[in-house]
């Protein structure tokens, strides 16, 4: 059996994740960091969580398997806390707090991540709601930033009220790096937990992610999955690989150049739009979401009666070709590009399929 340090040295020669675990490529032997040996650690890795916590100035850290882990895991921390019975008893919650605020319009895909631990969700609107719905039963409030636009409290005065109520508050910020102080602000403004994935902008192990926030609540979330055995999250296993990896991502993603990163988006976006701006009525737009995956987009359009495609047609010629093209996804009618998660030179390729397939309708 080959052992940690030298799969981790086979792992870091790989082209495909080469990038990610060797932050220099100046030489051969700096593809050879011994992670263990500079965490000063034998190979049993909670180091990792405390170095991501000093990189990121939080309180503590732990490698999840991806934000909905981190977001059963959190949850389950804020109810059962360090007692073992109560952790063995989940998601059964006799004898605990098994409420969990929410603000209405904060529902999202992911919620069954945090349903899993047996809570029922309180739903409010204002803010007076809100302070009518805590009582002795309130587990947690929980908050999804990218929604903070849409919700009657913000994301500060959320994280007051749970202080001013001793309720820990959760926010889901999966995908909201960039910008990079987001990793740090909602724990500083008051927030209790805060989860990042760690496959979406902070460009680590696809199937990783991050819980940051208050000591005693990671360490109970800890206690709530492996290696301990019968735990909400024992199935929500992390190897050793995967939390050096995301150690490095947070790393190197610190030291990221993001204007440089801005940059390069524009120039894609705009590889795409000369392609495609001479075809009679296409035109094609900059956007930027303002909270989660906070980078420029492009979106094209083009008149029907002139290019006589519909946009979800575009769409399926842009996935079924070779290689697939995946535009982001949202209403049918309307085409978008991300064009960050491309790999240099793809912005061409996407450029070229593009323009053939409105030039044939045009
Ligand atoms: C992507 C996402 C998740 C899930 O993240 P994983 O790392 O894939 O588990 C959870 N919440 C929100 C808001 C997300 O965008």
């Amino acid at each position: 059996m080959p052992n940690r340090r030298n799969f981790l040295k086979t792992l870091s020669s790989l082209p495909l994740v080469g990038g990610l675990l060797a932050p220099k490529r100046t030489s051969a032997a700096s593809d050879r960091r011994d992670y263990f040996k500079e965490l000063g650690v034998r190979p049993i890795i909670n180091a990792a969580g405390r170095r991501i916590a000093e990189l990121v100035g939080c309180e503590a850290a732990m490698v999840t398997a991806g934000a909905a882990s981190a977001l059963t895991l959190g949850t389950a921390a804020c109810m059962t806390g360090s007692n073992p019975d109560l952790i063995h008893r989940l998601p059964d919650t006799t004898g605990m707090k098994n409420e969990v605020i929410i603000q209405k319009s904060h529902h999202f895909g992911y919620e069954h991540a945090v349903r899993n631990c047996g809570i029922r969700f309180v739903e409010v609107e204002t803010e007076a709601d809100l302070e009518r719905a805590v009582n002795e039963r309130t587990a947690m409030m929980l908050f999804l930033n990218y929604a903070d636009p849409t919700g009657q409290t913000k994301a500060d005065r959320f994280a007051e009220l749970g202080r001013k109520y001793s309720v820990p508050t959760f926010n889901d910020c999966a995908a909201d790096v960039p910008p990079t102080e987001n990793l740090s602000r909602y724990l500083k403004t008051g927030f209790s937990l805060v989860t990042f994935s760690g496959g979406k902008g902070l460009r680590g192990p696809q199937s990783a992610g991050l819980l940051l926030g208050r000591k005693d609540l990671i360490a109970a979330a800890r206690l709530n999955g492996p290696p301990n055995s019968d735990t909400i999250g024992r199935g929500m296993k992390v190897n050793k690989e995967e939390m050096v990896a995301m150690m490095v991502a947070v790393e190197l993603y610190l030291k990221r150049d993001h204007a440089a990163d801005e940059r390069e988006w524009r120039r894609r976006i705009d590889v795409i739009s000369r392609a495609v701006s001479s075809i009679p009525t296409v035109s094609t737009e900059t956007y930027v979401p303002e909270i989660a995956n906070h980078v420029p987009h492009m979106r094209i359009r083009w008149e029907e009666n002139r290019v006589k495609i519909s946009s979800a047609e575009v769409q399926r010629q842009l996935r079924e070709g070779t290689p697939s093209i995946e535009p982001v996804p949202g209403p049918k009618d309307v085409l978008a590009i991300g064009v960050w998660m491309m790999q240099q030179g793809d912005e061409k390729i996407v450029a070229r399929r593009l323009r053939d397939i409105l030039r044939a309708a045009a």
